[in-house]
């Protein structure tokens, strides 16, 4: 039997419209994507989405500082024992934050979870590697759990930010290097200190402005030597006096230690042998994000980047009838938790009254 609704992707967009669909009575599934296939390890697109990479969100409503002993009792009550266990060490052991602070990431994704499932979302710990949107009910294929059928299918797989892939990089993420300043700009770790962006777009500009607000001072790395961003954006920055810019040059490793996390970042000239080396406690990489649609096999239409075109102004609807897409996926320009949690409850309806008006609800 088909199901009503299944909703590939875990970020706050799926799971909102995961509570949605559930207390519609359409009884969603969730393919919430594999945490043990090394790739998704490797691309950033484990399950829970970009949100489980972070760490303290300032910026999700109604989520202010708390003390670490109420995010504790909060987390033990509303998760069931294996799920707390993955966030346990936020909020117990040794090194647990003292006094009041924001919730992490990872514990949102948890509870966001949790709420979906405490309405009957039924949820698959899987990736989908092929679908059929050709015919209807669409086919999708998981790598080990099987074909599903969907009557009405919600995409919110997201998008994962770029990076340059080296290893000192990886090493220090979430311990200075990180690719979003609105969500960890603001972290004591970055405050009144310098700290470098990569990139020379709109987000990098955006961002190296962002920062200007804690730091003490940003350098742009800048791979040419002129900006990408719109002639606006990049006269913010070059009239900044707390932005420096590093033209011609680009990232070549970052340097840290375990406890200490970023303590400096290399630099190489992209047109001579020359290399800088920065004291900085941070690293920004903002050099684009990458949606996850590769799996959609090129039968949704999408814009050159790859994120899905919403059609229709304010709705969910993408070019083939019945499939709704929601969050980052189909957004280049927000990216923030809130708005794909937003877009998550619109596709939520439109795929509800979609339904509706077919007879299968
Ligand atoms: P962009 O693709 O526009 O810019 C990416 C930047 O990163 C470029 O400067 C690029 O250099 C650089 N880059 C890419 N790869 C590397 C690499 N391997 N090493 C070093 N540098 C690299 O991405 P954005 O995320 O900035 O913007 C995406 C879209 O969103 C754009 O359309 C933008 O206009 C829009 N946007 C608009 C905003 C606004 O209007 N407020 C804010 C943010 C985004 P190069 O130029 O040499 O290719």
């Amino acid at each position: 039997m088909s199901e009503k609704v299944v909703i590939i992707g875990s970020g706050p967009a799926g799971w909102t419209a995961a509570i949605y669909c559930a207390r519609a009575n359409l009884q969603p599934l969730v393919i919430e994507g594999s945490a043990t296939w090394d790739a998704n390890r490797v691309n950033g697109t484990l399950p829970l989405g970009q949100l489980n990479l972070t760490t303290e969100v300032e910026n999700f409503p109604a989520w202010p500082f708390a003390d670490n002993s109420a995010f504790n009792q909060l987390l033990k009550s509303a998760l069931p024992p294996d799920r707390f266990a993955n966030v346990a060490h936020y909020s117990e052991g040794k090194k647990v934050h003292q006094g009041k602070r924001a919730a992490y990431g990872p514990e949102l994704m948890e509870l966001m979870r949790q709420q979906a499932a405490s309405f009957g979302t039924r949820i698959v710990t899987d990736d989908v590697v092929k679908v059929e949107l050709g015919k209807h009910p669409f086919k999708l294929t998981t790598r080990d759990s099987g074909a599903f059928d969907a009557l009405a299918l919600i995409i919110a797989t997201g998008a994962r930010a770029n990076y340059l892939g080296l290893p000192s990089e990886d090493r220090y993420k979430n311990n200075g290097v990180t690719a979003c300043a609105v969500c960890d700009g603001a972290l004591p770790r970055f405050r009144n200190k310098p700290l470098v962006v990569i990139g020379g777009g709109d987000s990098a500009v955006e961002e190296a402005t962002y920062l200007t607000k804690f730091a003490s001072q940003v350098h742009m790395v800048v791979r040419r030597n002129e900006l990408r961003a719109s002639k606006i954006m990049a006269q913010r920055a070059l009239e900044n006096p707390k932005i420096t810019m590093k033209w011609n040059r680009t990232l070549d490793e970052v340097i840290g230690t375990e406890q200490s996390g970023v303590t400096a970042a290399r630099l190489k000239s992209t047109i001579d042998d020359g290399t800088e080396t920065l004291d900085v406690t941070g690293v920004f990489l903002a050099i684009g994000h990458t949606p996850n649609t590769d799996f959609l096999g090129g039968q949704l239409q999408t814009d050159p980047k790859g994120y899905i075109i919403w059609p229709k102004s304010h709705r969910t609807d993408t070019s083939i009838e019945g499939v709704f897409a929601a969050g980052d996926v189909a957004d280049s320009y927000y990216r923030q938790a809130v708005t794909a949690a937003g877009s998550g409850c619109q596709s939520a309806l439109d795929a509800e009254r979609w339904l509706a008006d077919k007879g299968h609800h």
